[in-house]
C-alpha cells in the first residue's frame, strides 16, 4: 500500500494545500479532496481518469471543494476525450444529499458519460477491490457526522483522522495500525476546538500501538512550534510531520 500527502494544510494556508491524500493498492482511491489538492495529484502523474473511488470523511469545504474542479473535468473528459471509469462517491451521513444537490445542479454535472454511485458509511467495513476500507464515526464538530477511515490491504494496515478530536473511537480505529495520518491541527500549547494538538495525536498513536506516526491537516500556526517533539513526549514510535507531495509506503 502506498500512501501520497496531496494536502498536509487546512482551508487557505500559505504553503500547504488543503487535505486530501491518495492510497494506490491494488486500486487508486482519494481520501477527501480539499482545495489544492487536484494539483498536486496531477503533478504525482497518477491518471485522475482512472480512479473510481472518493472517500470523504466530511463535508467542511476543505476537505472537498476540488471534487467540484474534478468533476467538472471528468464531465468534459468522458464527453470528448476518452471514456472513463464510474464512480463512486462515499461519506458520512449527508453525502447523498450533498453530491445529489451538486450533481443535479451545477450545469453539465447531469451529462455524465459515465455512472455516478453515492454511499452514505458509518461504522460497517466494505470492500473496495482487495482493500477493507472500515469507516467509524469520530467526533468533530457537533451536529456534523465526520468518518475516519482504515484500509486493509494485505497484512498492512493505514488510518486516516479525517478531522477530529481525542475520541476512543478513533483509538480503536487506529488499533495496531501500520500508518495512522492524523489530524494535528494545533501545537500542543495552543489547543484549538474540534481538533487535536500534537500532543493528543501521540497519545491516540501510543493508546492504539501504531507503528509509524504522521502529523497533518496543520493549520499555520502548528508551523511555528516542533509538533514532532510535542507528539514524541507521549509517543516513542516513529514520527513524520506531513508535507504536500510526501509519498509513504505502508
Ligand atoms: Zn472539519
Ligand atoms: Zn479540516
Amino acid at each position: 500500500m502506498r500512501l501520497t500527502i496531496l494536502g498536509s494544510g487546512t482551508n487557505v494556508h500559505p504553503t500547504r494545500a488543503a487535505a486530501g491524500y491518495v492510497v494506490q493498492t491494488d486500486q487508486t482511491m482519494l481520501l477527501d479532496f480539499g482545495p489544492g489538492t487536484l494539483h498536486n495529484l496531477i503533478k504525482t502523474g497518477i491518471d485522475r481518469h482512472r480512479i473510481r473511488h472518493i472517500l470523504f470523511s466530511h463535508f467542511h469545504a476543505d476537505h472537498f471543494s476540488d471534487f467540484v474542479t474534478f468533476f467538472f473535468d471528468a464531465v468534459y473528459h468522458s464527453k470528448f476525450v476518452g471514456p472513463r471509469a464510474d464512480l463512486t462517491l462515499i461519506g458520512p451521513r449527508g453525502t447523498r444529499q450533498l453530491f445529489g444537490t451538486i450533481l443535479s445542479t451545477f450545469p453539465g454535472f447531469n451529462t455524465a458519460a459515465f455512472r455516478v454511485r453515492i454511499r452514505e458509511v458509518a461504522g460497517r467495513s466494505f470492500m473496495v477491490g482487495k482493500t477493507r476500507v472500515l469507516p467509524r464515526t469520530v467526533v468533530h464538530s457537533p451536529r456534523l457526522h465526520c468518518v475516519g477511515y482504515r484500509l486493509e490491504h494485505g497484512d498492512r494496515a493505514l488510518v486516516y483522522s479525517g478531522d477530529a478530536q481525542y475520541c476512543p473511537s478513533l483509538v480503536r480505529l487506529c488499533r495496531g495500525a501500520d500508518v495512522a495520518v492524523l489530524d494535528c491541527s494545533f501545537p500542543a500549547t495552543r489547543p484549538g476546538l474540534g481538533h487535536m494538538h500534537a500532543g493528543d495525536c501521540g497519545r491516540v498513536a501510543r493508546e492504539a500501538g501504531v507503528k509509524r506516526l504522521i502529523l497533518s491537516h496543520l493549520y499555520p500556526i502548528a508551523e511555528r512550534y516542533d509538533v514532532k517533539r510535542q507528539a514524541g513526549r507521549y509517543f516513542k514510535g516513529r514520527i513524520l510531520v506531513g508535507r504536500d507531495l510526501m509519498t509513504i509506503s505502508v
